[in-house]
C-alpha cells in the first residue's frame, strides 16, 4: 500500500492508500461519519461507514477533534459532488498528534482575531489558495525572465543611502554607521544592467508608510527588471507580456485554487489579451475630469486609489498611464524630449479596483542632469557617486520597472485586502505573529 498526497488521489482511484492528514471539520450520524481532511496539497473528504469498520475506528471518527493529525487508510473513490472530485473511504485511523480545542472554528471570526492567529489561519482553504497562487506567480516569474535572457540579480537589503528620501525608510545601525532597509533594489539593478544587459531583482522591500490602505504593506516583495539598450515602448511590451504570462500560468496551474476562491476564470483569461491600452497622464486627467466624479482634480496631482480604479475600470483591462509630471516622480526618470514638465514613465493599473501594480520608467542618462536632480531632491550627493559612475562609463538608454508581488497576488486571487497575499503580513499596527 502506498502513502500518497491528497492531490495525487486521481491517480489512485479504487486503490487502497495511506495519507497523513489533519482534520478540518467533521459531521456524523449514527451510521456514517464525514471527515474533512487536508494535508497541505488539497482538501477532501473521508467517509467512515460504521458497518465497514471496527467499533473503535467508528468511535474514533466521531470523537476526533479539529486539527488532530493522523494517518488514514482506505480506498479512493470518485466524488463528483465536491470541487476536488475524489474522496477516501476510510478503513483505519491512526492518531499522530491530538489537538487541543482549536481557536478557529467553522463560525465567523473578526479580522483582528484571525490576524492574531495567523500562524493557524494559514491552514484555511482561502489562505491555501492564495499561497498556491503566490507560489505560481513566483515560479512563473523566474521562468519568464529566464526564457527572456535575464539574469536574476539580487540587490542588497541593507543600504547606506536612501534612493527616494528618508521619510518612508526604516533606520538601523550598521556598526558605527547608519543604514536603512531597502525600499527598492532599482539603483543596484541599474548597475546590474550595465554589467549583464538584462537583469531582475526579486526580494523583500520595506516602507515605513503610515498609511492604512487595502494595498500597502510595510514589508513586501518586489520584482524589478532593468534592461540596457532599451527605450520605454519596448519595456512596456515586456511588461504586458510578463503580466499576461503570469495570468496564463495561474490559469493553467492553479485551477483548483481559483475554484476554491470562486474567482471568475473567464475574466482572468481576458487579461491575457494584448496589447493593453496606453493613455498619457494628460489624457488620464481629462478622462477623470470629464467623469465629473473628481471634484477639484487638477493637472499635476498624483493618483490615489479612486483615480486609478476609475481609469482601469474605464478600459476593463490593465491600462498603462504614461508620462507623468516630473514633479511627482523620483529623480532618476528620463526627462521628456519635448515637454519640460514630464518624465518618460508608466504605471500599469489593474482593473477591479486593484490600482497600480507596476511602476516603471526609462532612466535619465545624462550625469549632469541627474546630479542636478539629486541636489533638487535634497539627497546627499556623496551617496550617489557610484550611481553617477554608471553614466560616466558608457551610459546607454535603459529602462526598468517594479512589480509588487502582493499587489499581483491580491488582484489575481480577487482578494479585497493585500494582507491575504503574504504569509505573515507586516502592517501599520501589526508585527505579531
Ligand atoms: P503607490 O502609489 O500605490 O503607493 P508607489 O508608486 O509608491 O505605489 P513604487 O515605488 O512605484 O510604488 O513601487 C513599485 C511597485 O511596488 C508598485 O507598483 C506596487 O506594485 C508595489 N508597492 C509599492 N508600495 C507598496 C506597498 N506599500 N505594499 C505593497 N506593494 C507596494
Ligand atoms: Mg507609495
Ligand atoms: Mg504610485
Ligand atoms: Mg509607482
Amino acid at each position: 500500500m502506498e502513502t500518497i498526497s491528497i492531490i495525487d488521489a486521481k491517480n489512485h482511484v479504487d486503490q487502497k492508500v495511506k495519507i497523513g492528514v489533519w482534520l478540518t471539520n467533521k459531521r456524523s450520524s449514527g451510521k456514517i461519519a464525514f471527515l474533512q481532511l487536508r494535508d497541505g496539497s488539497a482538501y477532501f473528504q473521508g467517509v467512515v461507514v460504521k458497518s465497514n469498520v471496527t467499533p473503535e475506528t467508528f468511535e474514533l471518527a466521531k470523537e476526533v477533534k479539529q486539527e488532530t493529525s493522523m494517518y488514514v487508510t482506505g480506498t479512493i473513490h470518485e466524488d463528483s459532488r465536491s470541487h476536488f472530485g475524489y474522496e477516501i473511504e476510510i478503513e483505519a485511523i491512526e492518531i499522530v498528534g491530538v489537538s487541543e480545542d482549536y481557536p478557529i472554528t467553522p463560525k465567523e471570526h473578526g479580522t483582528d482575531f484571525l490576524m492574531d492567529h495567523r500562524h493557524l489561519w494559514l491552514r484555511s482553504k482561502k489562505q491555501f489558495a492564495n499561497m498556491q497562487i503566490r507560489n505560481e506567480i513566483t515560479r512563473a516569474t523566474i521562468e519568464f525572465f529566464s526564457q527572456e535572457g535575464f539574469i536574476k540579480f539580487d540587490a542588497p537589503i541593507l543600504t547606506g543611502s536612501a534612493p527616494e528620501g528618508t521619510t518612508e525608510l526604516f533606520h538601523t545601525e550598521y556598526f558605527d554607521k547608519d543604514a536603512y532597509l531597502s525600499q527598492s533594489g532599482q539603483l543596484y539593478a541599474e548597475a546590474g544592467a550595465m554589467a549583464f544587459g538584462k537583469v531582475y531583482t526579486f526580494g523583500p522591500t520595506f516602507r515605513a508608510e503610515k498609511s492604512k490602505t487595502r494595498r500597502h504593506l510595510i514589508e513586501f516583495w518586489m520584482i524589478e527588471p532593468e534592461m540596457a539598450f532599451m527605450h520605454q515602448e519596448e519595456s512596456l511590451e515586456i511588461q504586458e507580456r510578463y503580466i499576461a504570462f503570469l495570468v496564463q500560468n495561474v490559469l493553467d496551474h492553479c485551477d483548483y485554487a481559483l475554484t476554491l476562491l470562486g474567482r471568475d476564470k473567464e475574466l482572468l483569461q481576458g487579461y491575457t489579451k494584448l496589447p493593453y491600452p496606453r493613455i498619457s497622464y494628460d489624457e488620464a486627467i481629462q478622462l477623470l475630469q470629464d467623469s465629473g466624479e473628481f471634484d477639484g482634480l487638477e493637472w499635476g496631482a498624483d493618483f490615489g486609489s479612486p483615480e486609478e480604479t476609475y481609469l482601469a475600470n474605464h478600459f476593463s483591462q490593465p491600462v498603462f498611464v504614461v508620462n507623468y509630471p516630473k514633479a511627482i516622480k523620483p529623480f532618476y526618470m528620463k526627462p521628456h524630449a519635448t515637454r519640460d514638465d514630464l518624465v518618460v514613465c508608466a504605471d500599469l493599473l489593474a482593473p477591479e479596483g486593484y490600482g497600480e501594480i507596476i511602476g516603471g520608467s526609462e532612466r535619465a542618462t545624462d550625469p549632469d542632469y541627474l546630479e542636478a536632480q539629486i541636489k533638487k531632491a535634497g539627497l546627499n550627493e556623496k551617496d550617489y557617486q557610484w550611481y553617477l559612475d554608471l553614466r560616466r562609463y558608457g551610459s546607454v538608454p535603459h529602462s526598468g520597472f517594479g512589480l509588487g508581488l502582493e499587489r499581483m497576488v491580491t488582484w489575481i486571487s480577487g482578494e479585497d485586502h493585500i494582507r491575504e497575499a503574504i504569509p505573515f503580513p507586516r502592517m501599520l499596527n501589526r508585527i505579531y505573529p
